[in-house]
């Protein structure tokens, strides 16, 4: 039997500290190890770029959390990303995208691999006839967000997995939006997950990192060269946080969803919103998919507003409690313009996102002061 999931993120890659009786594993601020006598380590450590215990713990909670074989983190969740691309793919190959990918994604793919001649399509992953029609013999990874930011797409993990194992590429999905707590791809069929745990799983706005998690030990020791090659590591202090934040991230993320749901249903009802976008609705066209494989639909809700971009802009400036900024995934609640914020750099593209969209992160403030912001900042 294994142990339950809140179980797991608070205790698993962190035993009481062998030497004090610690019960939170030390940041260890080092970047090299005594050897006894040459060849011979005395810990398995021997330099902070391969290893250090800090990011260890982190590495084992992760892959404890997501139920996979070998978990590893990044400075970045863009440095994670990278390493998988860097990992699986070689010039020639070809990837097949979200059609709604996150900005930093889709300008990792088309500004800094495609000039290394690896090849992508942004395909609309909800569409399975569109996603076998764009699959050709090069075809190295299907990349799979859900739920997409910011318009909360959802797609079918399990039925993406099968569809890429068919053909020999590997499903990677970007787990970033739901956290493990919402949503655990590898036992749908994923291969790797991809975090950026400067969202819900740090959930405190205060360490940027990454994290990948393997669902087979023997691609989870390829990423890891490539982690240790390329060396884009979490360091000591940031990987300490981000597990201080996995401890309490089922607890969060309930009220997150609990929160959401409430400002749901108040933007569901204004004039002045024209649509909201959210899983958890009876009436988004991925629904029943998300109840299949999400334990409940997430922070995260983004809504179209009559009067245009012009209108958005300003509903995001009138906000106080929500703060206006980039983001996502804190325990405080966040409002931005993704067509001229997170996603400016998808203007012009397939990616680009409509202007009279605004997107909030609901965070776990008093529901009833949320509720009363957006109310001034609609009015
Ligand atoms: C923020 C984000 C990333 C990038 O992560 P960083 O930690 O900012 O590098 C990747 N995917 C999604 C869905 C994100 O929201």
């Amino acid at each position: 039997m294994t142990e339950g999931f809140e179980t797991l993120a608070i205790h698993a890659g962190q035993e009481a500290d062998p030497h004090t009786g610690a019960v939170v594993p030390p940041i260890y601020a080092v970047s090299t190890y005594k050897q006894d006598g040459v060849g011979g380590l005395r810990s398995g450590y021997e330099y902070s770029r391969s290893a250090n215990p800090t990011r260890t713990a982190l590495e084992e909670a992760m892959a404890a959390v997501e139920g996979g074989a070998r978990g590893l983190a990044f400075a970045s969740g863009l440095a994670a990303e990278d390493t998988v691309l860097r990992t699986v793919c070689k010039p020639g190959d070809h990837v097949i995208i979200p059609n709604d990918a996150y900005g930093g994604t889709y300008r990792l793919f088309a500004k800094v691999h495609e000039r290394w001649g690896l090849h992508y399509d942004p395909v609309a992953l909800d569409n399975m006839n569109a996603v076998g029609a764009a699959i050709t013999p090069k075809t190295k990874i299907i990349w799979v967000e859900t739920p997409t930011n910011p318009l909360l797409g959802v797609s079918d993990i399990a039925a993406l997995a099968e569809l890429a194992h068919d053909c020999g590429a590997l499903l990677v999905v970007d787990n970033t939006f739901a956290s493990p707590y919402l949503q655990q791809p590898l036992a749908l069929g994923a291969d790797i997950v991809v975090h950026s745990t400067t969202k819900y799983v740090g959930g405190h706005s205060d360490v940027v990192g990454g994290a990948l998690v393997a669902a087979d030990p023997e691609l989870g020791e390829q990423l890891a060269f490539h982690q240790n090659a390329m060396g884009a590591v979490a360091g000591p202090f940031d990987a300490w946080l981000t597990l201080r934040g996995l401890k309490t991230l089922a607890v969060r993320m309930e009220r997150h969803c609990d929160n959401a749901e409430r400002v749901v249903d108040l933007l569901l009802a204004h004039p002045k919103v024209i649509s909201v976008l959210y899983p958890g609705m009876p009436e988004h066209p991925g629904h029943e998919i998300a109840a299949k494989q999400m334990r409940r639909f997430g922070g995260m809700v983004s809504f179209r507003v009559a009067g245009g971009e012009a209108q958005a802009v300003e509903i995001c400036n009138r906000a106080k409690l929500f703060t206006l900024g980039e983001s996502l995934g804190g325990v405080e609640s966040l409002i931005e313009h993704p067509g001229r914020m997170t996603h400016a750099s998808a203007a012009g593209s397939p990616l680009e996102v409509p202007g009279d969209l605004v997107r909030l992160s609901v965070g776990i403030e008093s529901i009833d002061d949320l509720l009363a912001d957006l109310t001034q900042a609609l009015s």
